[in-house]
């Protein structure tokens, strides 16, 4: 079942869902409906024809730009529309038919998602973490990593954040950490469980303070203008879903 015929299946439904993550993406900072109306050119408000919906293949054919008003389409979009593609192909190739690869990559748009908001408007959209929450523990009814490893990552992912949030908060007397971090890491506890959440925190709170202090050593900011935590949870949940339990095994084996 996992030939190359079904691989490059997964692959176009990748991309047609990348398509609506887009739509996600673009709207629901905006909190506008992501049915309701159809895709129209941000610039010119121009509703698309079928033919310029097409993920990927219509921003090559258009020149990365609007048929009517000219302007530039962000390049976000054929990068989400390639970037979920390439994820269904890999996860269908990796864990084949059956439960895990829907919980997988449900999650995996979630953080694309959550990614990308974070990134343009440091913002955890509720509508996201909350309900992916519960989906990822129901998920861990029936599959990876099971019901009570998924219950102790929602405590301990949410827990953890909350937590180093307070201490931040007191001693700097600013907001560190936001909400939307805590209820984001308990999403991913719920779908990975708590040991591949810790190396998520790990993951994330390494490549930020890398990022931070590059942002330091070239001049171009403190600290406080790195980038937000949430893209670098999203970034660590990514790891630590994929080569997270090779990575905990390695580790291990020095205690
Ligand atoms: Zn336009």
């Amino acid at each position: 079942m996992t030939g190359s015929g079904p691989t490059i299946v997964a692959a176009i439904l990748g991309a047609l869902i990348g398509s609506f993550l887009n739509v996600c993406i673009h709207r629901l900072p905006r909190e506008t409906s992501i049915v309701w109306p159809a895709s129209a050119c941000p610039s010119c408000g121009r509703h698309l024809a079928w033919f310029e919906n097409i993920p990927i293949v219509s921003y090559l054919v258009l020149w990365g730009c609007c048929r009517t008003c000219r302007k530039p389409i962000s390049g976000r979009y054929p990068v989400v529309e390639s970037l979920t593609a390439l994820m269904f192909a890999a996860a269908w190739w990796n864990y084949g038919p059956g439960v895990l690869v829907v919980s997988r990559l449900l999650l995996g748009c979630a953080l694309i998602v959550l990614f990308a908001i974070d990134l343009e408007h440091h913002l955890l959209p509720n509508v996201i973490t909350l309900p992916g929450i519960a989906v990822g523990f129901a998920f861990s009814l029936v599959t990876e990593p099971g019901w009570l490893a998924s219950l102790i990552g929602i405590i301990v992912g949410g827990g953890v954040l909350y937590a180093v949030g307070e201490v931040y908060f007191r001693v700097r007397h600013e907001e560190g950490l936001g909400m939307g971090d805590v209820k984001m890491l308990a999403m991913i506890g719920a779908f990975i469980g708590w040991k591949l959440t810790l190396v998520t925190l790990m993951a994330a709170s390494f490549a930020g303070a890398l990022v931070g202090l590059l942002l330091i050593a070239t001049r171009r900011g403190d600290m406080k203008y790195a980038l937000p935590f949430g893209t670098f949870l999203a970034l660590g949940a990514g790891l630590a879903a994929t080569v997270g339990s090779s990575l905990l095994d390695w580790y291990l084996r020095f205690w």
